[in-house]
């Protein structure tokens, strides 16, 4: 039975990825590592890191990686002994390559990788559902043709910029899913191939399931 304390989760954007993430924090105890987060109590604790991060948030830049890194390497020292989610974060093989040599040192090292594997067709038909009341303001999910609230005629949610998300997903192909076979390649991966819509639950519960047979493997 493997002891599995560090949990990275990779998944596309509008894969379900979030909700998925609450489920294995939930069910595993594990504390959520939010990059965003770390570097803002950073800049707020006014540390070394934080102050060089600062320079670039300031600017509306990405923080360079040696940066996130450090301050990610931190946090997963100070929490050794808590079993924590990686979501977000390695973006890139770059990332995870530091990451695991980080963690050596101080003894630990990824336990498990989630691969949330929705397919690109069913993230395009979940976004095409995704409705806007132009009345009222009300927000679906389900394609419903009438507002719930108000009756007015659903229309297409359109706060999502088309080219941003589509550069997302670009990002996510070329930068994070090489993440995916890096850690392949050391057997860590679990993967769940979600090609059908059906309840957030059902994939819950397929995660769990896969998690106890690598576990137990
Ligand atoms: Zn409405």
């Amino acid at each position: 039975m493997k002891t599995l304390k560090r949990f990275v989760l990779v998944g596309a954007p509008a894969s379900g990825k979030g909700t998925q993430s609450s489920f294995l924090s939930e069910t595993y105890d594990l504390k959520p590592l939010s990059t965003g987060a770390l570097l803002r109590a950073e800049v707020a604790a006014g540390s070394e890191l934080g102050l060089e991060a600062k320079k670039y948030m300031d600017a509306a830049q990405f923080v360079p990686d040696d940066v996130v890194n450090g301050i990610v390497t931190q946090w997963l020292g100070s929490n050794r002994n808590c079993g924590c989610l990686l979501d977000g974060y390695p973006r890139t093989v770059a990332q995870a390559q530091t990451l695991d040599a980080n963690l050596a040192e101080l003894g630990l090292a990824v336990d498990i990788v989630v691969y949330l594997n929705v397919s690109p067709e069913l993230i395009e038909a979940r976004m095409l559902r995704r409705k806007a009341c132009p009345k009222c303001g009300e927000t679906t999910r389900n394609g419903e043709e009438l507002c719930p609230k108000c009756g007015t005629p659903m229309i297409v949610r359109t706060d999502d910029n088309p080219e941003a998300f589509a550069k997302r997903r670009r990002d996510y192909e070329t930068l994070t899913l090489p993440v995916v076979e890096h850690y392949r390649e050391q057997g860590k991966v679990v993967q769940i191939d979600v090609v059908e819509e059906g309840e957030p639950e059902t994939v819950s519960a397929r995660i769990e399931a896969a998690i106890k047979a690598y576990a137990e493997a």
